[in-house]
């Protein structure tokens, strides 16, 4: 740990919430002003080691990074700067489990910036400060060149995308990208080097695809959402672009399911109103017949009152499993609410409508269908209202609305029984 040019220490909370210093390297007893003691023994109380007059600044960002409980800073780069002192540092805060809310210890990287001025003379030191610090950093960090080939490639990028540094450098970039992105890369990077403007103040990192929708493909094949920030750099009178690259997987993950779960019934698994709604403004976009129907189980309070409300429950489920099965034509069906479900039923003319929903009727009626749980075969009949899309009907409400009325039609006239509207 010694070896590296840049100052680490990993900082802790003892019982009474005192910063303690628990690990660090001599170029931290540097910067602090401490005298060098490779025999120190740790913790260290903070105020103890840290003695210099900035250890005000220090303490206070120390233990904010501490109170915040969220993890949306992974790391925080700070400048320290009092009288002759100018210290940059990342603090970046580490949670011993993923989701734990509260921060346990701080690990410090950082250096002394006057001491990087008088050091201008040694590159070999800068190089190695500057790869250490490039590789320490939680993102994947990438350079390209002029010629789109890469240049850099840090430590996690080489554990994002599966290469080893040494076996990308001056390949081209587009090696990271899924296959059907390529060709229209460098479109992109001209577009974004020539609207990129690094002297307007911004709130954000420049991005190069606004969307978020970025995707990278690792060495296996597997393509990896990510979240992308790119920068030119002028460089000996060359341009590079930087790109610090995230892997977004477990927020693409949390997003997708978000989205199921928007759009399906919790109970039955089944497509949502919603969801329904949405598929019949599509067939109501196109001039093909369609046709829909309501279906609602009869005396169904006198079910859960007899049974019990988790035995109406597997009545719903096991109605939902064998409407999805109705029949081997195009259909969605989907959980309208409570006890009433739905059909969609492109392609199927009012004829062929009636006879998909009276025979899923019968179904029912002769339970002809496999239990989904052991528990007591509960008896049931549904009553049906069916329509088909008239040739100007172009409004969701008008069409169930209809539906509805021959569902009470059926309703009226004795239940267990399908009207068309
Ligand atoms: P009808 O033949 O006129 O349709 O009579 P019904 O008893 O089926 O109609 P009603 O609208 O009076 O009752 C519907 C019942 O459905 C009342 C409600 O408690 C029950 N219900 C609605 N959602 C659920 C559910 O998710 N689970 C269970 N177990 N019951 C539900
Ligand atoms: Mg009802
Ligand atoms: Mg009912």
């Amino acid at each position: 740990m010694n070896d590296i040019a840049i100052c680490t220490a990993m900082i802790g909370l003892d019982e009474n919430r005192q910063l303690i210093v628990t690990a660090c390297n001599n170029q931290f007893f540097r910067l602090t002003g401490a005298p060098v003691n490779d025999a120190q023994t740790f913790p260290v109380p903070f105020d103890v080691m840290v003695t210099d007059s900035a250890l005000h600044q220090f303490r206070e960002k120390l233990l904010a990074c501490f109170a915040s409980d969220r993890a949306q800073q992974p790391e925080q780069i700070q400048d320290i700067r009092e009288g002759s002192v100018w210290w940059r540092l990342s603090l970046k805060p580490i949670r011993h489990q993923r989701d734990d809310a509260s921060v346990r210890e701080i690990l410090v990287t950082g250096f002394d910036m006057n001491a990087k001025i008088d050091q201008r003379q040694e590159p070999e030191v800068e190089a190695s400060r500057y790869r250490a610090l490039v590789d320490l950093a939680y993102d994947a960090i990438v350079t390209m060149d002029e010629q789109h080939n890469i240049t850099l490639f840090n430590r996690a990028a080489e554990n994002l995308f599966g290469y080893a540094s040494a076996e990308v450098i001056g390949r081209p970039i587009v090696t990271l990208l899924p296959e059907k992105f390529r060709a229209d890369h460098p479109r992109r990077v001209k577009q974004f080097a020539d609207s990129y403007q690094p002297n307007l103040r911004r709130t954000s990192a420049p991005r190069m695809d606004e969307t978020n929708s970025v995707y990278g493909q690792h060495r296996d094949g597997s393509i990896i959402p990510v979240e992308i920030a790119v920068s030119r750099i002028n460089l000996n009178g060359g341009v590079e672009f930087m790109a610090v690259v995230r892997d977004i997987t477990d927020r693409a993950r949390l997003m997708d399911l978000l989205k199921k779960q928007a759009t399906t019934d919790a109970l039955t698994g089944l497509p949502n109103r919603r969801e329904f709604l949405e598929y019949i403004e599509t067939l109501l976009g196109n001039t093909d017949v369609f046709s829909v129907f309501i279906l609602d189980i009869d005396f169904f309070k006198e079910i859960n009152d007899a049974h019990g409300h988790d035995a109406g429950d597997e009545v719903l489920r096991a109605l939902a499993k064998v409407g999805t099965s109705m029949t081997s034509r195009p259909c969605l069906f989907a959980r309208w609410g409570g006890e009433e479900f739905v059909a969609a039923l492109p392609g199927a003319d009012a004829s062929v409508a009636y006879g998909i929903a009276d025979a899923l009727r019968k179904r029912y009626e002769r339970q002809d269908f496999e239990r989904v749980s052991p528990l007591e075969s509960i008896p049931f009949t549904v009553s049906i209202g069916v329509v088909t899309r008239e040739s100007d009907e172009a409004d969701v409400d008008t069409l169930m609305k209809r539906a509805d009325r021959a569902l009470y039609r059926a309703k009226k006239s004795g239940r267990n029984r399908v009207e068309a509207g």
